[in-house]
């Protein structure tokens, strides 16, 4: 497995490799790596890809009252996850090789950004835009893998490459959860085993709404979002929003139906934790 710390090496080396003809499949992360990712891994292994993971944890992305300076990181941890999962290069800059003292350019995709998790983190998905445009240019995959666990992201990076005439094909790769149902994510790391019981209070309610829409054949979203906020607010967390929408636009829905989904963000104390059922 190729270690590179520099822009230039992964151009000489995506050089090379498109030169021999190979699909380049490319997993950007923020490391701290866990079955989630490994799963983006295995679905570009499949797809028989050159696969090259990023691990940045990209300052632009986190609000000043946020977990930037605390976020999980074990960089050797991760590199021997990749070895294991037989990926081919790992592309790890420091902060300064992806941003110049004087980086004035932001990627924004409007409308969609501002929904949503941007009510909650503004200027969050400008600054996730921005950095996956910029690897993009550096790696030139013909193929991104991108996790539904995080929705709204994955649906404006979809618009990102629509609007700018990327050359990009992006997989979305269902949410891989923990054996209680909880979605692996990084940051459940911050969770005492107390509040990893109340973390389950997102998950339970998008599972009793999956019920009812497919057992009960219920579909009437108000119906199902008054049932899920039922759940949750029985168990100690604060619920920051929890919608029925489309899966293109980001609007409410009246109607569960194909390409609608079910977003929700809690906190549990300090950590925000985010899930959603989605039905293709
Ligand atoms: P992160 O390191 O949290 O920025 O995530 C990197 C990629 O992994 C993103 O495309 C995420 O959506 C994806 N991802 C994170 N957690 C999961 C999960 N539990 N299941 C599937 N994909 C995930």
């Amino acid at each position: 497995m190729e270690i590179l710390e520099k822009k230039e090496q992964v151009k000489s080396l995506v050089k090379k490799i498109k030169k021999e003809g190979k699909t380049i499949g490319f997993i950007p992360t923020m490391g701290y790596l866990h079955h989630g990712h490994t799963s983006l891994i295995k679905n570009a292994k499949k797809d028989r890809c050159f696969t090259i993971v990023s691990i940045f944890v990209n300052p632009l992305q986190f609000g000043p009252s946020e977990d930037f300076q605390r976020y999980p990181r074990n960089i050797d941890r991760d590199l021997s996850i990749l070895k294991n999962e037989n990926v081919d290069a790992v592309f790890i800059p420091s902060t300064e090789e992806m941003y110049h003292r004087l980086h004035l350019t932001e990627v924004n995709v409007s409308e969609l950004s501002e929904k949503l998790e941007g009510k909650f983190r503004p200027g969050h998905f400008k600054g996730v835009c921005t950095v996956v445009l910029k690897l993009f240019n550096i790696v030139q995959p013909d193929k991104a893998y991108f996790g539904w666990k995080d929705a709204q992201q994955l649906i404006i990076i979809k618009k990102m490459v629509a609007d700018l005439d990327l050359d990009v094909n992006i997989v979305a790769v269902s949410t891989v959860r923990d054996p209680d149902g909880l979605a692996a994510s990084s940051r459940n790391v911050y969770l005492s085993e107390q509040e990893r019981k109340q973390a389950l209070a997102l998950y339970n309610a998008l599972q009793k709404i999956k019920e009812m829409v497919e057992l009960q054949k219920i579909t009437r979203t108000d119906l199902l979002i008054e049932e899920g906020k039922k759940i949750i607010n029985s168990y100690n967390v604060e619920l920051q929003y929890l919608v029925a929408v489309e899966l293109e636009n980001l609007t409410k829905i009246p109607y569960i139906q194909k390409n609608t989904g079910i977003l929700g963000a809690i906190k549990v104390n300090n950590v925000r934790l985010i899930d959603n059922i989605i039905w293709e």
